[in-house]
């Protein structure tokens, strides 16, 4: 979410005369996009605006700005506190940028930190960043309605709005003809989204179809879809259509009904368990990755054990998994006690971590012996003489470089994995 961003930011900036500098040191101005999610990602930024603010020592011209979620709750204290910053935009306001820059090159701070009810920056092209030139992410929707009661980003990042259909297909279609093979379509919770059109609604899956109909040799994966609202028509869309991956990651964030129901979540266990089954039986052979939270409020260890039996249950492919840190400004920020030691925290963090790795390698170990259509994203970082790509189901695969290159689709046999890598040859 925040690369794409990122991606919309220098268009602004390079539409406005501005260049870019991978060199730090060389840099008049710097941005620094962040994410509150989590506070170890807080932490992260504060470092680094030390680190930015001790570059100003040299020069002291150079213009200090944050941008993203952080910029809403922190501006004011760090702004007084600190003396970091010289510019502080919000994930809605940075089509003011240029006007931003001009005042803060003033010496007076600048800050926009209003959120919107309808930017979706749907006309802009983004500046493709840090990119492989094969896979790239395209923003469908911003904001999130949901409330999960741990989760910050309805505060951060406001209302739910899906961007136009037509400009979707268009950044798809202008990425293929550029020599990309892969798209991600973002969202907080992708299968809420919406578009009128003349004849009427767009589904998810309706934009999905004409995604994927750019190019039957563009792969197209999503990322994320909730749980409560996974429907069978996308799965089916997804299971008819061979260039939509075979790849469904579907947080649970617990597998206890008591934490779900306190998560604000709308799903029970059973709930999910129903929706994984309807994966498994229209789509086989589909991988499912998730997200995991250790040690949310009043989590017991039957709760916790919920969880474990509930991996176990589906088998998950991957997973991201975090310990509860509490946000300020959230449901259970405001109603309940974040009470679950650190040390406990870190325990059933580690144990969820531990199970994780054991059920990638046994999935991993079901491929060997199986061949794959890789999209090669490039050189291998372990070897010169390997490529890496990755399959539909997203698992990453090693294999000895061909005369085929970064965008060519080659067949893999595997032969062999770890919990992380799948590795093979070109048949
Ligand atoms: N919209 C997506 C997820 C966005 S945030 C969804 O609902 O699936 C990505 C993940 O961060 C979440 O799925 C959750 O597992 C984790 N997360 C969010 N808030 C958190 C918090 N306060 N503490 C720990 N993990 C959190
Ligand atoms: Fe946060 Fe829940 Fe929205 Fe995901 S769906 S962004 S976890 S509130």
């Amino acid at each position: 979410m925040n690369i794409s961003d990122s991606e919309i930011v220098a268009s602004i900036l390079k539409a406005d005369g501005y260049g870019f500098t991978e060199d730090v040191k060389s840099a008049d101005i710097v941005f620094i996009n962040t994410c509150s999610i989590r506070e170890n990602a807080e932490e992260r930024v504060r470092k680094r605006l030390q680190y930015f603010k001790s570059l100003r020592k040299k020069n002291p011209a150079l213009l200090i700005c944050l941008l993203g979620c952080m910029a809403d709750r922190t501006t004011t204290a760090l702004l007084e506190e600190e003396k970091l910053l010289d510019l502080v935009a919000g994930p809605d306001s940075y089509r003011h940028l240029p006007q931003l820059l001009a005042q803060a090159g003033t010496g007076r701070k600048a800050i926009d930190t209003i959120l919107s009810v309808d930017e979706t920056y749907a006309d802009i092209t983004p500046v493709r960043l840090d990119s492989n030139g094969v896979s790239a992410f395209i923003s469908i929707m911003r904001g999130c309605e949901n409330h999960c009661s741990y989760c910050v980003v309805p505060s951060t990042r406001g209302q739910e709005r899906s961007r136009d259909v037509v400009s979707i297909v268009r950044e798809t279609r202008d990425l293929f003809e550029n020599g990309y093979r892969e798209v991600t379509l973002l969202g907080q919770n992708v299968n809420s989204y919406t578009w009128e059109e003349g004849k009427g609604q767009i589904t998810f899956a309706d934009l999905l179809a004409q995604v994927a109909g750019v190019n039957p040799i563009m792969r197209i994966r999503f990322a994320t879809s909730h749980p409560k609202d996974i429907s069978d028509e996308l799965l089916h869309t997804i299971a008819n259509t061979p260039n939509l991956c075979k790849a469904i990651h579907l947080p649970v964030q617990s597998g206890s009904n008591h934490m779900l129901d306190l998560m604000n979540r709308k799903y029970t266990r059973e709930d999910y368990q129903e929706r994984i089954r309807a994966i498994r039986r229209i789509i086989p052979g589909c991988a499912i990755s998730t997200d995991i939270i250790a040690g949310f409020c009043d989590e017991t260890e039957d709760d916790h054990k919920d969880t474990l039996s509930l991996m176990e249950w589906v088998e998950y492919d991957a997973a991201y998994m975090f310990k509860y840190s509490e946000r300020p400004k959230t449901l259970a920020a405001d109603t309940l006690t974040d009470n679950v030691p650190e040390e406990v925290k870190d325990r059933r963090l580690k144990e969820i971590i531990d199970l994780q790795q054991k059920l990638s390698f046994a999935n991993n170990q079901k491929d060997i012996g199986h061949t794959f259509g890789i999209l090669i994203e490039g050189i291998s970082k372990k070897s010169d003489n390997q490529y890496f790509g990755r399959n539909s189901q997203n698992k990453v695969a090693v294999f000895t470089k061909t005369q085929s290159g970064p965008g060519d689709y080659v067949n893999v046999k595997i032969t062999g994995a770890t919990s992380a890598t799948l590795l093979g040859e070109v048949v």
